[in-house]
């Protein structure tokens, strides 16, 4: 258990598809594959075939969790999937997605990625009016609100009428009986795309999923936007449902968790890394002999990093330097320290040749604890480097994330409580630098009123309680009788 505090959810991957001639569970099964990346604790689905729901969901990876028999039960030309990421209390299973459930309303699956900040309040009214809940996670409050609401409105109404009470980052694929809905947050804080197959349509977090599929990326759905596929494959229905003075994009999804090849907000992933990474080297550039990655995510940035160095006639060598064993997980999503610590020596090897007598300047794309920061820069000097410096592709992260990463409490973030100086100096690095909260919505083309920042300048765009803000937002206020909407 790392301490992490109350609130922090999952991070998670969700898709959806609705087909016209062939059944659901392989399509989403490939989707998950292509979304493993946003969450390895436990994999899910659940289709509908017309008459019933059909589910599936298992703890472990993709590849684990479903057998030739699973995906061959889940019958129907509709489903939903979830991927999920490990959190404070390690695996549960009952907090494992789609949350799948009937009511009088009919029958409801939902996978969420994001985090409620207001989902106690939410439950602790629902189970006032009689409402069993099954677990302690904010997306079966969702789902509750919901099925409440389908007793007196229409789907789209219904909807409405949730996100009305619903306060914090989501965006989720739904089942309603055989209708499949996508619903953005009015932020936009979590990303979620729409596609088209050769037979059908596709909601998914990333673009990648799309791919896979041999599908088209459509658009991003828009912050506060349903979209319903029509249940012949044939189309999809959108309604603006709120529209917001501005949104709150997460950076964090371009600079660490998105696939470099997903398309996010507009903007290839793979793309905007290059571009931070060439930032960096605007803003901090120090000439070495040999420029590297920390594999795989800070190879975009190194890319683009070392080529802006060299266009401005610097002699520095863009060489992978270290060594990546592909099955051990990111440091980032082992949950005790200890895993964390053991991780980082498994997962990393130097070439010795490329290093020894060299100068040496590292790019990552982050640094959260430090641990790996540390590790990596001893393991340098230990097959020879010279000197190791230190750039890192986004701000110092000063601030924990309520909005569904799991990330770190304030005391086990570094830069918490460290300047720059500090941090080089505990990491024993030769010199550290950081990109700037400008560089970033620069190349994001966004402007910082319009991103969620919460991690590097601890205000965040949603209100939570005891966290300063930095927009003019209000929770909901649960238990007004009369619904804001129609
Ligand atoms: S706090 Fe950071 S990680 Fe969390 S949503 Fe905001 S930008 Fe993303």
């Amino acid at each position: 258990m790392s301490g992490l505090p109350q609130g922090l959810r999952e991070k998670c991957g969700v898709v959806g598809v609705s087909l016209a001639d062939r059944q659901a569970a392989r399509p989403l099964y490939y989707a998950l594959y292509a979304l493993q990346h946003r969450g390895q604790e436990s994999a899910g689905i659940v289709t509908h075939d017309g008459f019933q729901q059909h589910d599936h969901v298992e703890l472990g990876l993709v590849g684990d969790a479903f057998t030739e028999a699973d995906l061959d039960g889940l019958a129907g030309r509709v489903g939903i999937g979830h991927v999920r990421y490990p959190t404070e209390g390690g695996l549960d299973s009952s907090c494992a997605q789609p949350f799948s459930v009937s009511f009088k309303s009919g029958s409801l699956g939902l996978s969420h990625n994001g985090n409620l900040v207001n989902a106690d309040e939410i439950r602790e009214e629902l189970a006032g009016l009689g409402h069993a809940f099954t677990s302690d996670g904010d997306t079966e409050v969702i789902a509750h609100d919901l099925a409440r609401n389908l007793l007196e409105a229409d789907l789209v109404r219904a909807v409405k009428r949730t996100m009305n009470r619903i306060h914090g980052s989501y965006s989720l694929t739904i089942t309603h009986d055989d209708t499949v809905l996508g619903v953005r947050d009015p932020e936009g804080n979590r990303p979620l795309c729409i596609g088209k197959l050769d037979d059908g349509y596709i909601l998914a977090s990333e673009s990648a999923a799309i791919d896979v599929l041999d599908g088209e990326l459509i658009r991003d759905v828009n912050p506060g936007e349903l979209v319903v596929l029509q249940e012949d494959g044939e189309g999809f229905d959108s309604y603006q449902l709120f529209t917001p003075e501005n949104t709150a994009h997460c950076f964090f999804e371009h600079v660490y968790f998105a696939r470099p090849d997903s398309a996010i907000d507009g903007k290839l992933v793979y793309d905007v890394r290059r571009d931070l990474g060439r930032k960096l080297w605007e803003e901090s550039g120090i000439e070495t002999d040999v420029v590297m990655p920390v594999p795989d995510s800070g190879r975009a940035f190194a890319s683009g990093y070392a080529e802006a160095a060299q266009e401005e006639g610097a002699d520095v060598e863009f060489a992978e330097g270290l060594m990546k064993n592909r099955y051990v997980g990111r440091t980032f999503i082992m949950p005790t320290q200890d895993a964390r610590e053991r991780a980082v020596r498994l997962k990393l090897n130097p070439i010795r040749d490329v290093v020894e007598g060299k100068t040496v300047t590292v790019i990552d794309d982050s640094i959260v604890r430090g641990t790996t920061s540390t590790q990596l820069v001893q393991l340098l000097r230990d097959v020879g480097a010279e000197a190791v410096h230190m750039r890192i592709g986004a701000p110092p992260i000063i601030a924990p994330c309520y909005m569904g990463i799991d990330m770190a409490t304030r005391e086990e973030l570094i830069a918490a409580d460290q300047t720059t100086e500090e941090i080089c100096e505990e990491i024993a690095a030769d010199s550290l630098a950081y990109l700037s909260i400008d560089a970033i919505a620069e190349t994001l083309d966004e402007s910082e009123s319009d991103l969620c920042l919460g991690c590097v300048t601890g205000e965040y765009p949603y209100d939570i309680e005891g966290e300063e803000t930095d927009r003019d937002v209000e929770r909901p206020v649960i238990g007004d009788p009369a619904p804001a909407d129609d």
